[in-house]
């Protein structure tokens, strides 16, 4: 077994070298079968995001409650909160992650340019959706699922804060959002079929298979209870979009933080202004200076991950800000400042 999956790495870094590789899963047939060019390109309607509290918020669960797939339990190594992966010494390989966060207050957007972008240039990518994101996006769901670049994980259903939710939430955040991903999964196979290419399906993971945290926020009881749904906890070690400074700056600041084995953050709902010009320049700069880029579950795959029981983003503690300020244990925006003059009512 061993042997075999040497042998299996092997064959990936030769077809890695040779340019070759398929860096998640999914099929180009099936993607390039499904949606012409134009379509998957987009258009700049998509980086609309809507005004929280412009409408009721949307708390309506999903067509489905639980998923179909259940998920062998997270082995007792992995979890913790997983910050990057011990590769060995000098192989200059990373994960770029981007969530699409969604709260119940509003709808986010989808960053086209940065797809594009990671398109154009095969440039693989993990992408950590809410599952509320991708009922309000099932299009993008789609085409991100069957893009054998990316790869799919679960970023709970209205980004609650799960150091602030009890058991039963926690659960609904996350099993509403495996069974979204299912119900999206069915439609893609209706249209597979329906163009006869049913047999494609087979590359499609059947699960997102990872998690990560809104916030980066956990209370010391959440590990276990996503271990038990079988999902790994994956957080980063750099921070894509921080600190002061143009697009430019905070690109080659995040180049030069990455180590071998790093796990990038960065957002593709075009809520941080920046990231559609930050990801051209990070990725230049790292391709220039001999780095490969892996989706997260491949990076696991490669070596030891380094965890922590607690997240955070660059210090411990960092994030407990968030327990404040976002109503509905997070699933909410602050509610609008009343107006001047009304405010002593
Ligand atoms: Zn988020």
């Amino acid at each position: 077994m061993q042997v075999l999956r040497h042998a299996a790495g092997f064959i990936l870094l030769f077809m890695a070298s040779a340019g070759l590789v398929q860096a998640g899963q999914g099929s180009r047939v099936l993607l390039d079968g499904l949606w012409t060019r134009a379509q998957l390109a987009g258009t700049p309607a998509d980086h609309v995001v809507s005004r929280p509290y412009s409408k009721p918020a949307d708390i309506t669960p999903p067509l489905r409650l639980e998923p179909v797939a259940r998920l062998a339990e997270v082995p007792a190594g992995s979890r913790g909160v997983i910050r990057r992966v011990h590769v060995p010494a000098g192989d200059k390989v990373l994960a770029l992650t981007f969530d699409l966060c969604e709260r119940a207050s509003n709808r986010t957007g989808y960053r086209t340019e940065i797809v594009n972008f990671l398109r154009g240039q095969g440039i693989a990518a993990t992408f950590f959706a809410g599952g509320k994101w991708m009922r309000s996006h099932p299009e993008q769901t789609m085409q991100l699922m069957a893009d054998p670049l990316f790869e799919l994980g679960n970023h709970s259903w209205t980004h609650a804060n799960f150091a602030l939710t009890d058991e039963a939430e926690t659960r609904d955040q996350v099993l509403w959002t495996q069974a979204q991903y299912e119900l999206l999964r069915e439609e893609l196979a209706r249209r597979a079929d329906g163009r006869g290419l049913g047999a494609e399906m087979a590359a499609v993971p059947a699960s997102m298979t990872l998690f990560r945290l809104p916030y980066g926020r956990n209370a010391p009881e959440t590990l276990e209870r996503l271990a038990v749904m079988g999902l790994p906890v994956i957080q980063w070690d750099v921070l894509g979009e921080g600190g002061a400074g143009t697009a430019r700056d905070m690109a080659l600041r995040a180049a030069g933080e990455v180590r071998p084995g790093s796990i990038v953050l960065m957002h593709a709902n075009a809520v941080p202004r920046h990231t559609h010009e930050i990801v051209p320049v990070f990725v230049d700069e790292l391709l220039r200076r001999g780095w490969r880029f892996v989706t997260v579950s491949e990076l696991l795959a490669m070596g030891r991950a380094e965890t922590v029981q607690d997240g955070y983003f660059e210090r411990p503690g960092d994030n407990r800000q968030f327990d404040t300020g976002y109503p509905g244990k997070g699933t909410l925006h602050p509610a609008p400042r009343p107006e001047a003059g009304k405010a002593a009512q």
